[in-house]
């Protein structure tokens, strides 16, 4: 358990969004990324800070903070003061996870013999780094980017045409290892038909009963609304003609003001 983390917090509230919305959830989120989602409404996560914050007890008032990387002891410890065992899942979070996959292995396989489940949430690309620590994930929550909304981090601003589908592909054939996957791809009224198609089929060709949660985006940013509701049924039609599991679920902890 020599391994240590770079950090964000470690909050104990519920699971907002997915399919496992509503359950008791115990969040570790990882700081650095490399995308940049344009709805993005944690880009204070992009870069990795000099100290994380740690919840001293559930209800969100209260934070210690502690210098960054935090050895996996240490993050064990303010698990337990959190009553890591009295939640459904630890997620992982980001940021991206798995920009640093031993830190992953290590605390996926500490925090689980504490009894939760462990769901990692991820940009579903980095498909090495999952091959690391895939033996060590009850449910991976996969996003699928669109590249008409999304860029690398160091790609040129302007620059399109990710082959994010491809990418994406390889990522949930190693996912799929996993007891549980599910594919979650954020919409917005821009976001376009033949992108999702395209999507759709992708995930089809691996297998087509797999869950794919269709999450309107929550306006933050430059990105001022969400979908309409006519726009939304008609893309869940439009993707169950590829797809047999399909759901439309909202963000809800932004409703509920939870952290
Ligand atoms: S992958 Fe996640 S953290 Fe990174 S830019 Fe996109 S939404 Fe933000």
């Amino acid at each position: 358990m020599g391994s240590s983390a770079d950090l964000v917090e470690i909050f104990s509230s519920i699971q907002g969004e997915g399919p496992s919305v509503g359950e008791p959830t115990l969040f570790v989120r990882f700081g650095g990324c490399d995308l940049r989602c344009r709805w993005c409404d944690s880009p204070h996560t992009w870069r990795p800070p000099g100290r994380c914050r740690f919840e001293l007890e559930p209800g969100g008032e209260r934070f210690r903070e502690v210098d960054n990387p935090v050895e996996v002891a240490t993050v064990l410890e303010a698990a337990r003061a959190l009553e890591v065992g009295t939640h459904r899942f630890v997620s992982l979070t980001g940021g991206e996870p798995l920009l640093q996959p031993e830190a992953v292995g290590a605390l996926a396989s500490a925090l689980r013999q504490e009894g939760p489940r462990i769901l990692l949430e991820t940009h579903g690309l980095a498909t090495e780094a999952l091959e690391q620590v895939i033996s060590h994930i009850d449910v991976v929550s996969m996003d699928w980017k669109l590249a008409s909304e999304v860029r690398r981090a160091d790609a040129p601003r302007g620059a399109s045409g990710e082959p994010f589908h491809e990418w994406h592909q390889a990522f949930l054939r190693v996912a799929r290892r996993a007891p549980e996957v599910v594919v979650k791809v954020v919409v917005t009224p821009s976001s376009e038909c033949g992108e999702l198609d395209a999507m759709a089929s992708a995930i089809a060709a691996v297998d087509a009963s797999t869950p794919v949660v269709l999450q309107p985006v929550t306006p933050f940013g430059p990105v001022r609304e969400a979908p309409t509701a006519a726009s939304l049924l008609s893309l869940v039609r439009r993707l169950r003609e590829r797809l047999s599991s399909v759901r439309l679920i909202p963000q809800t902890h932004k409703q509920l003001g939870v952290l």
